[in-house]
């Protein structure tokens, strides 16, 4: 396994202190015109259904962050928006890879997704989550494929990691590496568990990177 000069690691203090302070809902949007106006530097999170994106930006904020509006029946298909410290903007992306749902509403979601990104200038990054135990799949690659066309830089981030080997791990590296030609895609493979804490602090740490400084007391 290869692992990135200590240079290039990001300040992990930097990533504590942000991820301690309060992180609030702060909007809901079903369509692109209840896109909340915002100039906060965004962050947001995508992946299957069931990858563990709850359980991951839980685990990221410290508190449950998400149970209020994942348990709200009727608000899967929409993106949720999340204030933290006022320096970063936190957006939950409905998971992706629903075979079974309806023609009709996989369309709208597409159509409100390549709008989103498209067209959120202050998008910094999304986190495409994969879990460790699948790798890769056809749905994350088309998902890839929409955000290499909107030319959103985006971070693959290994959810479940406590559940593989360190095989299985080598084989997630190797993967990853095929995939690492891809233009917009970041250097860095973040493997994370919610259950053993595995990764949170690197990740709170690469994300502090893109949030507003701290204003200075
Ligand atoms: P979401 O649908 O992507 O929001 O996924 P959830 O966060 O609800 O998690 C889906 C399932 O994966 C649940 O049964 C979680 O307990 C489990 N899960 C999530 N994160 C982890 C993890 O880090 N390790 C393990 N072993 N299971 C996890």
């Amino acid at each position: 396994m290869t692992e990135p000069d200590d240079a290039e690691l990001p300040d992990l203090e930097a990533g504590r202190l942000l991820f301690a302070q309060a992180c609030a809902f702060a909007a809901a949007a079903a369509a692109a015109t209840q896109v909340p106006a915002s100039k906060l530097p965004e962050v947001a999170f995508a992946g299957r259904s069931n990858v563990g994106k709850s359980s991951l930006v839980n685990a990221l904020t410290g508190r449950n962050t998400l149970a209020r509006v994942s348990q709200t029946p009727g608000r899967t298909r929409q993106l949720n928006f999340f204030a933290l410290a006022g320096r970063l903007m936190l957006v939950d992306l409905p998971g992706y890879g629903f075979a079974k749902a309806p023609k009709g509403e996989i369309r709208a979601w597409t159509q409100l997704l390549r709008e989103y990104l498209g067209g959120r200038a202050n998008l910094r990054r999304v986190c495409l989550l994969i879990d460790a135990r699948h790798g890769v799949k056809p749905s994350d690659l088309e998902f890839m494929d929409l955000l290499d066309e909107t030319a959103v830089s985006h971070q693959l981030v290994l959810t479940k990691a406590d559940k593989i080997t360190p095989a299985e791990s080598e084989e997630r590296r190797r993967e990853f590496a095929e995939l690492a030609r891809r233009g917009a895609l970041h250097p860095r493979l973040i493997a994370t568990s919610a259950h053993t804490g595995a990764g949170i602090a690197l990740l709170r740490a690469e994300l502090a990177a893109l949030a507003l400084p701290a204003a200075i007391a």
